[in-house]
Parts: C-alpha cells; structure tokens; sequence
C-alpha cells in the first residue's frame, strides 16, 4: 500500500471544523487504500508559546480527537511527533540545503506574524515548514493530505527532496499533496475572509468538535452572512454563505449546487439551521467519545508509546540514509 502521512498540532483544547473536514474527515477514509501515518505534531506546536502543563493535556486530548473521529490506531500509526528523535534531526539536515529565500517565501510564517510582528516571532515558526518537510520524508510518504493552508509546505517538502536527491544521491520519496475540491478551506463564522483558525480571537467564529452540541448550533445561527438574501455560492461576494454552504455539502456529501437548488427561495434562518442541525448531528457524538476516551488517559499513553515504537522503526532508518548520504556516516 502507498504511504501516506498527515498531522495536526495539539495547539488549542480541542480541533475546530476546519480541522475536521479538512483533514480529519477526509483521513479516516483513507485508511483502507494507504498505509497512514498520522501525527500529533508538537514540536509544530511549541513555535508559539506553550503552557507546558496545558500542552500535556492537549495531546492526549487530540489523540483521543483522532480516534474518536475515526482514525483506528491498530489499523493506522498514530503517534506523537516529539516521540520520534529522527524529526529534529532530520529537520537540521534539510535546513542546511534550504534557502533563506525560500523560506522567507512561505505565507503561513507571512499570515502568523501579520498581527504581532516578526520581531518577536521564534526562529522555530519561520523554519516550521523545514520541520514538516522532515515529518513527511521520514516515512517515504507518497500522498500529504492537508488543507489548502499547507499546499505550498508540500511543495517545499518536493522541491526539498528532489534537491537532495539530486545532490546527494537518491534518499528520498517525492510526495505529493492531495486536497479536497470542496470544502478544502472552511473558514471562520464571523470574518469569512480568514481561514478558521485555532489561533482565532473571537470564539464566535470557530466551532470547536468539543463545544457542547447547543453552544455549535448559536454558533452557526449567529454566522455572518450578507443582506442579499439568496442561497448561493460567490466566494468573493457572498463568503459567509459560500462558507456555510461549503460546511454543509461536507457534513452531507451533497455539492453545492444541489444545495443551492435544495435552498433556492428560502431564507437565511431556514437554511443556518439546516446547517446547524447537521454539524450537530455530526459532531456530538465524537465529542462524546472523545470524553469516553480521556477517561482513561493511561490507555491512551500506552497506545502512543506503542505507536511512537513502530514510528521511530521507520524514521529512523530513513534518518540513516539521509545521514550516509551526505557523509555524516
Ligand atoms: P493554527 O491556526 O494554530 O495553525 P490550524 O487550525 O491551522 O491551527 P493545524 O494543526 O495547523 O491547525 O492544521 C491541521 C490540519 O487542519 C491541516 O491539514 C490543515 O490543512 C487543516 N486545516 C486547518 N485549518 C483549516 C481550515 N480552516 N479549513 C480546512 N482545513 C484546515
Ligand atoms: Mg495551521
């Protein structure tokens, strides 16, 4: 079978609606036809401040996120990135055929330093996709799922590897990346034009998979819209409607134009509850085994452990050809 790796950062208590149909959604499906890696990634998550206590708690809480949504850890490996040493290893080597330049071309770092400034930012959150290039080529991945926010990480990993290869002898798989059509970029409630983010500042927009069934149902009651008044997908002119439309076509697995026509002539009320009752539908009962499974955080800790093993087998094998390769063995 193919391999296949994906991650996500235990940054905040709980994932958001993003995450899961842009990711989680989409990776449980995946498990039969690819051999899956899926990762907590932590080392992602410490490129901004951490309460190292919180943090704790949130890994556990993600991995219990992964299962409840559908990821089989028997069947997938799941496991925590600062559990494999070869990561940060790696993640040196590659920095050193990186270019400044091209690192500084990446938006994500672009996107997260627009509000506090660079100054101040880590140097760990402008190498971050260095990092991820790591996590990938670890594992002769082949196939990234990933929003479209991390489109461009993957082609950094590419471009990366085929640089190494070419420099060094072939070490490394190419991966490519594989993204949703629709519903590839969910984004936030009430500032349609920024992607839903764990990073937020208003809780409003973001509806998190833990938020109590009521609280997500406001939530996308609230959802700003336009004042047009019709049910139809405009990306540019219309974005918190597209953006529920999108939601829902996710939640369903109707495309939207099905959805416009099913909504045509109804107003704004009728079809946010629609939207709502769906997400709800959806997303209450992996919130309760979520909170099932973090009852017994024992088991959850011996499950990593276990998969952490089978993970470092890989890595670290990969991790000693990229060394050999470049005469550091
Ligand atoms: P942060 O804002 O702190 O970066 P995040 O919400 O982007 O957090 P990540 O852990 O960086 O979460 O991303 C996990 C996965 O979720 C990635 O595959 C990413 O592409 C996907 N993802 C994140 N936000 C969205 C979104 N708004 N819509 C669709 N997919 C998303
Ligand atoms: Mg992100």
């Amino acid at each position: 079978k193919p391999r296949l790796y994906s991650g996500m950062q235990p940054s905040s208590g709980s994932l958001h609606l993003g995450n899961y149909i842009g990711a989680l959604q989409q990776w449980r499906g995946m498990q039969d036809e690819y051999d899956a890696f899926f990762s907590i990634v932590d080392l992602h998550a410490i490129t901004v401040a951490q309460d190292p206590k919180v943090l704790r708690e949130q890994v556990r809480t993600l991995a219990a996120q992964y299962i409840a949504g559908g990821i089989d850890p028997d069947r997938s490996c799941l496991y925590v990135q600062s559990h494999v040493a070869a990561h940060a290893q790696l993640q040196w080597l590659l920095s050193t055929i990186t270019g400044f330049g091209e690192a500084s071309r990446m938006t994500q770092f672009k996107d997260k330093t627009a509000k506090g400034g660079q100054e101040t930012a880590s140097v760990g959150l402008f190498t971050y996709p260095i990092l991820m290039a790591a996590d990938i080529l670890l594992y002769d991945t082949e196939v990234v799922p990933v929003g479209d926010d991390q489109k461009q990480h993957v082609e950094l990993t590419r471009d990366l590897a085929e640089r190494f290869n070419k420099r060094f002898g072939s070490t490394f798989t190419v991966p490519k990346p594989v993204i949703l059509a629709n519903g590839a970029r969910i984004y936030d409630l009430q500032s349609p034009a920024s992607k839903m983010s764990k990073s937020a500042d208003n809780d409003k927009g973001v509806v998190w998979l833990l938020d109590e069934p009521a609280r997500t149902a406001k939530k996308i009651r609230s959802a700003v819209t336009d004042t047009e008044g019709s049910i139809r997908a405009d990306r540019a002119e219309k974005p918190g409607v597209t953006n529920l439309l999108d939601i829902l076509s996710a939640m369903t697995g109707t495309p939207v134009p099905g959805l416009e026509a099913e909504f045509a002539g109804q107003g704004y009320g009728v079809f946010k509850t629609a939207v709502a009752d769906a997400v709800v539908a959806e997303l209450a009962p992996v919130r309760e085994r979520t909170l099932e499974l973090l009852a017994d955080p024992a088991e959850l800790d011996r499950l990593l452990a276990a998969n952490a093993e089978r993970a470092a087998a890989v890595a670290d094998a990969t991790l000693g050809r990229a060394l050999e390769a470049m005469g550091l063995r």
